[in-house]
């Protein structure tokens, strides 16, 4: 038996389409246009091509945006009053905080500041505390579990009476996802680092939702057979390549593992370290020296994208699994829309 593959990026797409249509109807309507204003502190690479992400989401679907860009060494009074004038807009129907955010600034006060009717990314304590309690709604819930519950709706499952364990217990994803599961009435175990035996706990799942960032943690012989299988893990495996050599960094003495430039794709390698051509010097990338472009290489080390899942033999157990990359990861983007346009209704007298 193989498991059925839950296409994510499919119905990440059937949901950007509904969400298109909510938003086409509300400008039909005369009612205000959902704006999702995004604060960047600093110069983090991975998180200005999240936010650029999010923004062309956004273009998609009819969903306005406005980035906010803050420098690096932003005080935390800037963010706050940055954060204090978005709450106060009425344009602005959601307020994305990147995160991380520079490790000066406190992110608990920042992300406690935006209003719980703006917090598209559902991070705040009244949104996660009203998720909690019985019989009460918050504002918004994290886009991640959001997105997981969605895959298992489109496939096929039954929630109410099965058991569900979910493996991580983060803010923003194991706990959310957990209590997600509860309201529809599965009867939840949550496992972590203490969990004593990980794979008699995982064993019990009709659902089993991992979300520990630990590179194929869960294998076939821990999973039930015919389980729903989601997989939210990215974690970044070394593939090892023909040309990798070990470096020993000028600056340090630390060796890294990295090979020349080379013409692998894109998005497939990390960058490890810069070597000076005309000393046959290298650094690793976090204390390399400026030097002139002419006389430097990066150096790379090759990765691949992999899932906290190992799909391989977990395909051969579960009846339906998620795959990494085309799982979780688009419908995140894809609940931030919806969360987005649902703040902008939120606002609509
Ligand atoms: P965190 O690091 O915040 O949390 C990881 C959780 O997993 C913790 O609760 C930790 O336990 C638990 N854990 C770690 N190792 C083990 C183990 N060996 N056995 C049992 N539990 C373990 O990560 P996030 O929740 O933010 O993210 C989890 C993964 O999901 C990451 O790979 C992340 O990149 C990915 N992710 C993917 C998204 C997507 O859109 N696809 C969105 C968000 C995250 P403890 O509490 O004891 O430390």
């Amino acid at each position: 038996m193989t498991a059925t593959i839950i296409d994510g990026s499919a119905i990440a797409e059937k949901v950007q389409n509904e969400v298109a249509a909510r938003v086409a109807e509300r400008i039909a309507a005369d009612k205000t246009v959902p704006l999702l204003a995004t604060v960047l502190v600093g110069n983090d690479r991975a998180s200005a091509s999240y936010v650029r992400a999010k923004h062309k989401a956004c273009a998609k679907v009819g969903i306005e945006t406005r980035g906010f860009q803050l420098s690096e060494t932003a005080s935390q009074k800037e963010v706050e009053r940055l954060v204090a004038k978005l709450n106060a807009d009425p344009e602005v129907s959601g307020i994305l905080v990147q995160l991380p955010l520079p490790a000066h600034l406190d992110e608990h006060v920042i992300l406690d500041l935006v209003s719980a009717e703006k917090d598209v990314d559902g991070l705040h304590p009244l949104n996660v505390g009203l998720l909690v309690m019985k019989d009460r709604e918050p504002a918004h819930v994290a886009c991640t579990p959001l997105g997981c519950i969605r895959l298992l709706e489109e496939s096929g499952v039954t929630f109410d009476g099965a058991t569900a364990v979910v493996v991580g217990r983060s803010n923003l994803v194991g706990a959310p996802m957990a209590q997600l599961l509860r309201n529809r009435n599965a009867t939840v175990t949550v496992c972590h680092t203490g969990t004593e035996d990980l794979g008699d706990v995982c064993r019990t799942a009709d659902i089993l939702v991992v979300a520990a960032g630990q590179a194929e943690l869960i294998t076939g012989d821990m999973v039930k057979l015919d389980a729903h299988v989601i997989d939210v893990g990215i974690n970044d495996v070394w593939v090892d390549h023909e040309a990798d050599t070990l470096y020993v960094c000028s600056e340090t003495g630390d060796n890294f593992v990295a090979h020349r430039a080379d013409e692998s794709k894109k998005g497939s390698r990390r960058k490890q370290g810069v070597l000076q051509l005309s000393t046959d010097k290298a650094w690793h990338k976090d204390v390399a020296p400026e030097l002139p472009e002419d006389d430097r290489i990066s150096l790379f080390r090759k990765v691949r994208m992999s899932g906290d899942v190992d799909f391989d033999s977990v395909e051969h157990i579960a009846s339906h699994l998620t795959p990494v990359p085309g799982g979780v990861g688009p419908m995140t983007i894809a609940y931030l829309l919806v969360n987005t346009v649902n703040a902008a209704e939120l606002f609509d007298k």
